[in-house]
């Protein structure tokens, strides 16, 4: 049996020109890139070329870019790195103006989390509403920022319904306040353009994986002379923001990865948002009751998040996965319980209808085959 992917916001497939670029680099060209030898100068040309390709899909410079293990380590050093920066440890100190931090109620869980971390601590947390639609309001950012605000942190595209923020407009907001602006772009780079100066970002964070690239590399954005402290120590790597030896040959990887991203964005952009609206388009008439979950309008280009009502979504992704279609639930899921949604919940979605879901997301292997068999086997499973 033939396994149709839908799963793309989970992660990507490595592409073969990207594998390509990483082999010499796990053999041959094995050595430290901080090696003063020509092992490691040809370790370090590879992580300056990997920079030079971030730089340039993220209109900054390559000396803004610091390599991580992934989104998760990059999202916790942007935030707490700028509380550490600002307070020199975590204890919100009263004579310091700036404790305020604001962040949005669907966030990713390595941003969520480390926010409900912060607060424990002492720092005040406002968590932002989402619209029914999956976006946030610009005007409720002007409302709760104050010149006490410190960081803002939003969601460049939300990861289980792809609904698209606002982000130069709440970048706007943070400079107004002199607050520093944090982008989790993770789920964007396929197909918007992250020019770190339009959205008005002081950090934002990329992930190899969710690009055609491996796993366990990801980068962080630093706006030149933005204050940052680093949350581990024991080298001089990336400024000693994020020591420990380059992990070369992923990075190299990742450079590939987004430059093959870039490069053929549009065309992609393009070809996935046609398959969606094919999908779309067999949906209403096979599925009537079916809905979609978010704005159509501000929604990435291969993302739609499904309630079937009154079908149970695990059970469902199950058949699916058993009749070849691998799609998700886009939640987490402990020791056979479906944990529900906090995105879902965020956007008011009830109880049942968040149990009722699933997310289905595109790429670049999808084809409308794949699409209009998914869409069949669908119907058939729900009746
Ligand atoms: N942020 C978002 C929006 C994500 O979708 C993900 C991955 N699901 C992450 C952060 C974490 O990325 P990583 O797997 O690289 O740690």
């Amino acid at each position: 049996m033939k396994r149709i992917y839908l799963d793309y916001a989970a992660t990507t497939p490595l592409d073969p020109r990207v594998k390509n670029v990483m082999d010499a680099y796990e053999t041959e060209k094995f050595g430290n890139a901080s090696s003063i030898h020509a092992f490691g100068f040809d370790a370090l040309a590879a992580v300056d070329v990997a920079k030079d390709a971030l730089a340039k899909f993220l209109n900054c410079l390559p000396s803004e870019i610091i390599f991580t293990s992934g989104a998760t380590e990059s999202n916790n050093l942007a935030i707490q790195g700028v509380v550490l920066a600002a307070h020199h440890n975590l204890k919100p100190d009263s004579s310091m103006v700036r404790k305020h931090l604001v962040t949005s109620a669907f966030e990713h869980p390595s941003v969520l989390e480390t926010f409900r971390f912060l607060e424990k601590q002492g720092f005040d947390v406002t968590y932002l509403s989402v619209g029914k639609d999956g976006v946030i309001d610009p005007e409720e950012v002007k409302k709760v920022v104050t010149d006490r605000t410190l960081l803002i942190s939003v969601m460049y595209v939300n990861n289980e319904i792809g609904t698209i923020q606002p982000i130069t407009k709440i970048g706007r907001i943070a400079k107004k306040v002199g607050a520093v602006f944090h982008v989790d772009a993770v789920q964007a780079v396929n197909y918007l353009d992250c020019d770190v100066d339009r959205l008005k970002a002081d950090f934002i964070t990329l992930s190899s994986h969710k690009v055609y690239g491996p796993k366990g590399v990801g980068a962080l954005y630093v706006r030149k002379g933005t204050a940052l402290n680093p949350l581990t120590y024991g080298g001089e790597q990336e400024y000693g923001l994020r020591p420990g030896t380059y992990n070369v040959a992923a990075i190299a990887g990742f450079g590939e990865a987004i430059k093959l991203a870039q490069a053929d964005m549009r065309q992609e952009q393009g070809r996935v948002a046609q398959l969606k609206d094919e999908l779309i388009g067999d949906l209403g008439a096979r599925l009537p009751h079916a809905r979609i979950n978010g704005s159509m309008q501000l929604r990435i280009a291969n993302n739609l998040h499904i309630t079937v009502p009154g079908v149970d979504g695990e059970s469902l992704i199950l058949k699916l996965d058993l009749a070849g279609y691998a799609v998700s639930m886009g939640s987490a899921c402990s020791a056979g319980s479906i944990e529900p949604s906090h995105v879902l919940q965020a956007i008011g979605c009830p109880d049942q209808d968040i149990k009722s879901s699933i997310r289905v997301t595109l790429g670049r292997e999808t084809t409308v085959e794949d699409v209009k068999g998914f869409v069949e086997t669908l119907e058939k499973l729900c009746k």
